[in-house]
């Protein structure tokens, strides 16, 4: 039998090898190009990256963040988004072990990485991956029975609805849209995954980090860029926060209440 340490180092090494394709889906999903056609290359010479240029964070480390050919500095989030997959495919692997529900939640996950930095860096929440991670649920849970059906269809008509409420109302109070459809199909597909008590939770979270965020920017005297705030990290790290402390949080919440 093989050590859970050496586990642990498999699932660090898998999700970094994830997390790498992860950038490839968060450089090409929103141009609209294929993701498999070309093979990486150089953003800006263009040359093809060598199999152990692509080494997941090591070729970043190694390579001081820059093109091995022209010397061009890479991003940083390539090797952020590695290492934030690596972690949380181990804390997957921790909390559900070896099962078709860590590959449930997962997945869900691994679009939550993609969507929260196109979110970021391009505002918009791609159709293609909200659509792609809600089909794969759908085909797992009809194949292995992972999540009641009463539930997820639930959590996604309420979560939805729901947005879809805080949405209008928010586009007219603000007299402007604050909330895009993007941000409802999300709360929608995270019904599906979590119930939606959790996934109303969860970007109830989402929604006192983006609040703090914000007034931390007015302290800094920053504005966001366009004055647009990108909900999807937020909502994000409220779905991280509760899928792996949610029972902590819990339990504590009714130790300061009592
Ligand atoms: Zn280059």
């Amino acid at each position: 039998m093989m050590t859970p340490v050496i586990m642990y180092a498999y699932a660090f090494m898998v999700g970094a090898v994830f997390g790498s394709f992860l950038n490839v889906c968060i450089y090409r999903i929103p141009k609209g190009q294929s993701l498999i056609r070309p093979a990486s290359q150089c953003p800006y010479c263009h040359t093809k990256i060598k199999f152990y240029h692509n080494i997941p964070l090591l070729s970043y480390l190694f390579l001081k963040g820059k093109c091995a050919y022209c010397g061009h500095k890479i991003a940083s989030r390539y090797f952020w988004v590695e290492l934030c997959t690596a972690l949380l495919t181990v804390l997957t692997y921790s909390k559900f072990g070896l099962s078709w529900q860590m590959a449930f939640n997962l997945i869900l996950l691994y679009a939550l990485i993609v969507t929260a930095f196109v979110d970021y860096a391009e505002q918009i929440i791609p159709n293609k991956v909200l659509l792609t991670v809600l089909i794969a649920g759908l085909l797992l849970n009809v194949s292995f029975r992972v999540f009641p059906w009463k539930e997820a269809f639930l959590g996604l008509l309420v979560s939805g609805v729901v947005f879809l409420v805080v949405a209008l109302v928010g586009t007219r109070v603000f007299k402007k849209e604050s909330m895009g459809m993007g941000d409802v199909k999300l709360a929608a597909v995270l019904g599906f995954f979590l119930g939606w008590q959790m996934a109303l939770l969860s970007l109830y979270i989402g929604f006192v980090l983006a609040l703090l965020f914000f007034i931390s920017l007015k302290f800094i005297d920053k504005q966001p860029k366009n004055n647009y705030i990108p909900m999807a990290p937020f909502f994000s790290i409220g779905v991280v926060i509760l899928i792996f402390w949610g029972q902590s949080l819990n339990t504590l919440y009714w130790k300061l209440v009592l």
